[in-house]
């Protein structure tokens, strides 16, 4: 029952991302509906080998909170990984579809994303990092799951690294080059979910302006080296690059642009970002989310830890139904 290209009719395009591009695809001799990556791969035939064996540990991933995996081939010069279609699409299309998500389903996703984690680490020692809305995706029945974790070490050494988009949802200690962990997948899950209750990517706001930017510059703890410390800027600095903010690689959202190391600085320089304005969302969200965004990772609890939330436990409770949920879109 291996898994040939031939065997696969394209039926639609599903996005495109950094590493390439997913299409909806029939598997003809079953009929079986899946979604394809198409991942384009710069490196020799045996480095593409060698990822073909490592994303077969897909194989063994069972969980209701990972996607499922049919299998992965080689198509020169791509590798293809074919996959659990997900028919509601990922979060991020969602939230730019129906508006800032429900709370309660916000709480839903943070509890599946921690089971995904959870059962990704204790059985298979995988740190999933890359969680991010479009990476957390949606059916009909009302799953939520997670996909495009890391497996295989080559693919994620054979990806050109473009530091854009991907790079966002980083922690601070990743961005200042430490090793990743569990615990680097928590705050990005911390980022994720406030995106999706306010709608908008977290950063992308009026108060990460240029203009409080420099209240912070230069507070930073002396006894941790940060190479992305910014000098302090003089007024006439700031004006200037007032007026060439547009140009280069940026960011856009909620009226600001901030350029891919703007941003990066700001993550390791400033405030972790909050659920705002308080008393909007429940007590336990606000908590819950602020408990993923410790700065510092010897504060910040792992994803098995976090599944005791008085917040996550209720969202395992509640009658919320997210099946219902997902017909109204
Ligand atoms: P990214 O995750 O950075 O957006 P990808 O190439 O991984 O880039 O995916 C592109 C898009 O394809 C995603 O945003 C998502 O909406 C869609 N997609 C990916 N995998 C699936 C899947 N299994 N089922 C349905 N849609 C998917
Ligand atoms: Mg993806």
């Amino acid at each position: 029952h291996d898994l040939r290209n031939e065997d696969l009719k394209d039926l639609q395009e599903l996005g495109q991302g950094n590493g390439g591009s997913v299409k909806k695809v029939e598997h003809l001799p079953t009929g079986t509906i899946m979604a394809k990556k198409i991942v384009l791969i710069d490196a020799k035939p045996s480095v593409r080998k060698q990822i073909l064996r490592e994303l077969q540990i897909m194989h063994d991933c069972h969980c209701d909170y990972i996607i499922s995996f049919y299998g992965a081939f080689i198509s020169d010069p791509n590798i293809c990984i074919c996959m659990e279609h997900m028919d509601k699409g990922s979060l991020d299309g969602i939230y730019k579809k129906i508006g800032p998500i429900d709370i309660d389903v916000v709480g839903k996703v943070a509890l599946a994303v921690l089971e995904g984690l959870t059962y990704l680490y204790d059985v298979h020692r995988i740190i999933h990092r890359d969680i991010k809305p479009s990476n957390i995706l949606c059916n009909s029945k009302g799953q939520i799951k997670i996909c495009d974790f890391g497996v295989s070490g080559e693919l994620i050494n054979s990806i050109a690294d473009t530091f854009v988009g991907t790079s966002t949802y980083m922690s601070p200690e990743r961005i200042q080059g430490a090793q990743y962990t569990v615990k680097s997948d928590v705050w990005s899950l911390g980022i994720s979910l406030i995106e999706l209750a306010l709608g908008r990517f977290p950063f992308a706001d009026s108060e990460s302006d240029d203009s409080d930017l420099s209240e912070f510059e230069g507070t930073l703890s002396p006894s941790r080296p940060n190479p992305l410390a910014l000098p302090p800027r003089t007024k006439e600095q700031r004006d200037k690059k007032k007026k060439r903010k547009s140009k280069g690689v940026s960011l856009q959202g909620g009226g600001m642009t901030m350029s891919i190391l703007e941003l990066l600085q700001h993550i390791v320089n400033e405030p972790a970002p909050r659920l705002t304005p308080e008393g909007r969302f429940p007590r336990e969200a606000d908590d819950f989310v602020d408990s993923c965004l410790y700065k510092d990772p010897d504060q910040r609890k792992t994803p098995k830890e976090l599944l005791k939330h008085t917040w996550i436990e209720n969202a395992r409770t509640t009658k919320f139904d997210l099946e219902a949920w997902a017909s109204t879109f």
